[in-house]
């Protein structure tokens, strides 16, 4: 048996490192593929759908395997110091890296908008946070502005590394499935991840994307051809922060999905190539429907993510009513993070199913028979 050691060591002749780069890693990657065994029966669905359950990395996002790749760059190029804006995530995966690599993170995050486990992640590894009085994009400009003379490097996923370390989710599930899915949906915030699915799907069926980041000098990975097709890509952001939707930038975002309470996203023109290339679409959710489908998964998978992510598995199932996901396919849905990094969420949304009763064996009886009733 050998042990997983990360993604870089498992997929390194398919990213842009040669053999004697040393990888920054923390054993991210190899996520279960869930195969949902009651939702598709109550909502009628004869197809299948698996979740990528990304909450499942080290620090519990898909953040994770785009971090690894870019710190394993930038360590290579030695840089000392590693910048990002960030809704959450981001900054803790970057904080958990540069801990790891030794160097130090700078981390702008939105005031006050930032879910409270991941704040304590980015605190938690030695980052230093900056709290900007602004949203997201107001962070992302003041990074590109501050790097332009400080010697740090940006590990936001306008970095090529971080859509080649996130493309190999795609790998894994083409890999699980022995094929690529019909549908992959997932939810859209600056549009790097599913850029990065849609570079990944292309390389395992031996396509090329206009989508890819990565210099033409820098993709000298081998394509081998793995499976024959490719998914169309399916893309859904939250109403009240929907861009593509209103084609043109949001000024104030604002949803409870905070990992996608962004306005301008970085990979606008990538994502319309990808929608563009597989044949995919975008759409918006509501805030209520999103929250609502957090829990379905919960209640009815076992499965609990971020609310973000449910962005993905609300439009499937919405899309599969409708139609436009056609019955009897397979869908995989990305949850990109982990629902345990912000449980304020449910807590707001009301504790159902907490009885309070004395500490007495009769009580506490009389609660469970009520139930079982
Ligand atoms: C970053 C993030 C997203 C959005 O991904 P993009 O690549 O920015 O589109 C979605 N969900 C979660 C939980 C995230 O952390």
């Amino acid at each position: 048996m050998t042990r997983y050691t990360g993604l870089i060591d498992q997929y390194r002749s398919r990213l842009p490192f040669a053999p004697e780069v040393r990888a920054i890693s923390l054993g991210e990657g190899r996520t279960p593929l869930i195969r949902l065994e009651n939702i598709p029966k109550l909502v009628g669905f004869e197809g299948e759908i698996f979740v990528k359950f990304e909450g499942l990395n080290p620090t519990g996002s898909f953040k994770d395997r785009g971090m690894t790749s870019a710190v394993t760059q930038a360590v290579h190029e030695g840089s000392r110091a590693i910048i990002c804006a960030s809704t959450g995530n981001t900054s803790a995966a970057a904080a958990a890296f540069a801990a790891r690599a030794g160097i130090t993170a700078f981390v702008l995050i939105p005031e006050g908008k930032i879910a409270l486990g991941k704040l304590a992640q980015a605190v938690v590894h030695g980052a230093v946070v900056v709290q900007i009085q602004g949203n997201f994009d107001d962070g992302m400009r003041l990074v590109k502005e501050v790097a332009e003379t400080a010697p740090v490097t940006i590990v936001n996923s306008i970095n090529p590394f971080r859509l080649q370390g996130q493309k190999t989710a795609a790998f894994e599930i083409a890999e699980a499935l022995g094929r690529a899915p019909d549908y992959h949906c997932l939810p859209v915030g600056n549009a790097g991840n599913i850029t990065a699915h849609w570079i990944g799907y292309s390389e395992v069926s031996g396509f090329t994307t206009g989508a890819n980041t990565l210099p033409p000098e820098l993709r000298n990975y081998s394509t081998a051809q793995i499976v024959s097709n490719r998914p169309k890509m399916v893309g859904y952001q939250a109403a009240g922060s929907a861009p593509f939707m209103r084609g043109g930038p949001v000024k104030d975002p604002e949803t409870v999905a905070t990992a996608i309470r962004i306005g301008d996203p970085q990979s606008w023109k990538q994502a319309w190539v990808v929608r563009e290339e597989s044949g995919g679409w975008f759409d918006e959710c509501v805030d209520e429907e999103i929250l609502k489908t957090q829990r379905f998964l919960a209640e009815r998978e076992g499965v609990f993510c971020e609310p973000a992510s449910a962005a993905s598995l609300c439009g499937a199932l919405r899309d599969i009513k409708a139609g436009k996901i056609a019955q009897g396919s397979t869908v995989v849905c990305t949850l990109t993070g982990n629902g345990l990094k912000d449980p304020d969420i449910i807590v707001k949304g009301g504790l159902q199913g907490l009885i309070q009763v004395p500490a007495e064996r009769a009580a506490v009886e009389k609660a469970l028979l009520d139930r079982l009733a």
